[in-house]
């Protein structure tokens, strides 16, 4: 069996063209098979779908950063969705979508963002397409809602700050995503040793910064080592975990 590593979220369209290129070639070297990268805002959307057929290695997500759709008004939205659902049989999955009560000031807000959020789970239902879900300051609401729905295919992102929260996305069969926090964050490294490999996916969210510079998704090794150490386990399982676990959530 072929095995791989995968870096499930990112934002390659946020990186210049010589930093783009030279992380291609060291994904390459590092058994990197595949970069999701997820998309913002409108502009984000053209790019990495426009990166995603330049490069093999680069699968797209379509979507709207929760913040961002919440100040779409409704025909803005209703041609944001007609484009999404012109392009989704181009893309890997609908994502980064979600909510973000963070600098949600009104329970309107809320309610905008919750609507939006449910309108992408139905185009993901229909479409058989998996999310790729932000939950900052939601992680609770986000869980009820996609309970509510009905959802299956289901990756939370950055997903590691409460143990009981991750354990129930687990029961749901969904994945949670793990990122550069692991490295340092001991409350993530504790959550993660704890939390089963069978749902667990590595993403970097690249180019967020880390240590003082850019996280690139060749430090998806760093991330997957990490993980190794703290279950105690080989690295060699870890990456066909990552193979197992891409392929069920994403083909
Ligand atoms: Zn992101």
């Amino acid at each position: 069996m072929i095995k791989m590593f995968y870096d499930s979220h990112a934002h390659i369209n946020m990186l210049t063209k010589k930093e783009l290129e030279e992380m291609l070639e060291r994904t390459k070297d590092k058994n990197v098979d595949e970069i999701i990268s997820c998309s913002t805002s409108f502009e984000s959307n053209k790019q990495n779908l426009l990166l995603s057929k330049k490069f093999p290695q680069i699968k797209a997500a379509i979507g709207l950063y929760p913040l961002d759709a919440m100040e779409l008004e409704e025909k803005e939205l209703d041609r944001a969705f007609g484009f999404f659902e012109k392009h989704i049989k181009e893309v890997k999955a609908i994502g980064e979508v979600g909510m973000d009560y963070k600098y949600c000031k009104t329970d309107e807000d809320k309610e905008k963002q919750k609507d939006i959020f449910i309108r992408f789970i139905e185009l993901g239902k229909k479409y058989d397409k998996p999310l790729i879900i932000h939950s900052r300051y939601a992680q609770r609401q986000v869980i009820e809602t996609l309970e509510k729905e009905d959802c299956e295919k289901v990756l939370l992102h950055s997903f590691v700050d409460s143990k009981k929260l991750m354990l129930r996305a687990a029961n749901n069969n969904w994945f949670v995503g793990v990122g550069m926090s692991v490295l340092f964050n001991e409350q993530v490294q504790r959550n993660i040793s704890e939390f089963p490999i069978e749902n667990l996916l590595l993403e970097t969210d690249s180019p967020i910064r880390f240590d003082g510079k850019k996280a690139m998704s060749d430090d998806i090794i760093s991330i997957a080592n990490k993980v190794a150490s703290l279950k105690e386990i080989e690295i060699g399982l870890i990456e066909k975990r990552q193979e197992a676990n891409y392929t069920k959530l994403f083909e």
